[in-house]
């Protein structure tokens, strides 16, 4: 403010007295919507059930149906069962909420990271956040057959329970990931095993390295991707958007931050995972995102089908569901397509339908819409409840 005053006395300084400007009027608008921000949130929970729903636009997975058709998948009677896969290759994917899915092929397995602590809005936003260790404990299956877990980028909600995850249930696994990643990583106690792949994934100009496990059963590449904005508003393509917590964390960490917009996001990568079975048949591919990429801003993973593509709904309302969908067909064309990231990760964590709802600002029923638009068929497609398992 007293930078702008002095600036107006000056005729000479009009570029900096605009720029003073500008940071005057973001700053007021920051303040604007904080203000607007702690009404919404100590208001939520005192208000009417249904109008919550309303104010954030989510939706009970239960409730979830496109022409009659409920569409998530969960081994519960009475929801979507997995479409039947014809002549299977031993791949069993169990999802495990936000960007977590376990993959098993002949005794061998690969996790990314799972987030159970599903913190409030509240505290995402305006406190601090608390991992979860007892609900990791619960809901969290055997390690015993992973050795490596991978990461797309460093935001909290696919770091926070990483540092339990590894020290109560995986010390024997490394976690692959951006430099960000590990180090934000680095803060914990114990330390986890970390890996920096940021240098060897694959771009416009480098194919990339892969990595990989079991002597060779899996096998894993990087591949330079993006993230889409977290927010807009009004929440559609046109919206102005931003970012929560971009950039990465420069340097190494000797303890974990507590505000969300520290977990800084890093380079954003996907992965494609190879499963290569016991018997010497083909590799099952899976090309792995845990943040919608921007269409225009992806790398091709390379030669090779794609079996199954693991791909974010959270956010690509705020892209363009139309197109995103358009490009993972146009270069993955993947055979089968799995739906993560779907959930509210700010509502309790449950593995129950019925307790489930919708990322805020998110609509899967439209995703499915324009999916089944683009050509993709029933029995392609899954929106999997967290717990539910997958076999292809
Ligand atoms: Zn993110």
């Amino acid at each position: 403010m007293h930078a702008s005053m002095e600036g107006r006395a000056d005729p000479h300084t009009n570029g900096a007295d605009a720029k003073d400007r500008w940071i005057v009027l973001l700053m007021l608008m920051r303040r604007y919507l904080t203000i607007c921000s702690v009404l919404l949130l100590v208001a939520t929970p005192y208000a009417h059930a249904g109008m919550t729903e309303t104010l954030l636009q989510r939706q009970r997975s239960s409730d979830l149906r496109v022409e009659g058709d409920r569409l998530v998948t969960a081994g519960h009677a009475g929801y979507r069962a997995q479409p039947g896969v014809p002549s299977p290759a031993g791949v069993h994917v169990t999802y495990l909420g936000t960007g977590g899915v376990l993959i098993e092929r002949d005794g061998a397995a690969i996790l990314t990271a799972p987030y159970f602590a599903n913190n409030s809005l509240f505290r995402v936003g305006l406190w601090c956040l608390a991992p979860r260790n007892e609900l990791v404990d619960e809901f969290m299956p055997g390690l015993g057959h992973v050795q490596a877990i991978l990461v797309g980028h460093a935001h909290y909600d696919h770091l926070l329970d990483l540092p339990h995850v590894w020290a109560s249930h995986g010390q024997h696994t490394q976690i692959f990931g951006n430099r960000s990643m590990c180090n934000l990583l680095h803060g914990a106690q114990p330390q986890p095993a970390t890996v920096d792949v940021e240098g060897d994934r694959r771009t416009g100009t480098s194919p990339g390295i892969y990595h990989e496990t079991h002597g060779g059963k899996i096998r894993f590449l990087p591949i330079a991707s993006s993230h889409a904005p977290n927010v807009a508003l009004p929440p559609t393509p046109w919206g102005l958007k931003a970012m929560v917590s971009p950039w990465a964390v420069e340097e190494p960490l000797d303890h974990l931050p507590g505000r969300s917009r520290h977990w800084r996001l890093g380079e954003t990568l996907a992965w494609v995972i190879e499963l290569h079975g016991s018997t010497g048949s083909r590799p099952f591919r899976i090309y792995y995102q845990d943040a919608a990429h921007i269409p225009e801003d992806w790398q091709h993973p390379g030669n090779g089908d794609i079996d199954l593509a693991i791909l974010t709904v959270a956010s690509t309302n705020l892209i363009g569901q139309r197109r995103f969908i358009e490009r993972i067909d146009e270069v993955l064309a993947p055979e089968h397509w799995m739906l993560i990231h779907w959930e509210d990760f700010f509502h309790t964590y449950s593995q129950d339908p019925a307790q489930i709802f919708t990322v805020p600002y998110t609509n899967p029923v439209d995703f499915i819409r324009n999916l089944r638009d683009a050509g993709v068929e029933d029995r392609q497609w899954v929106l999997p409840a967290p717990g539910a398992s997958l076999l292809y």
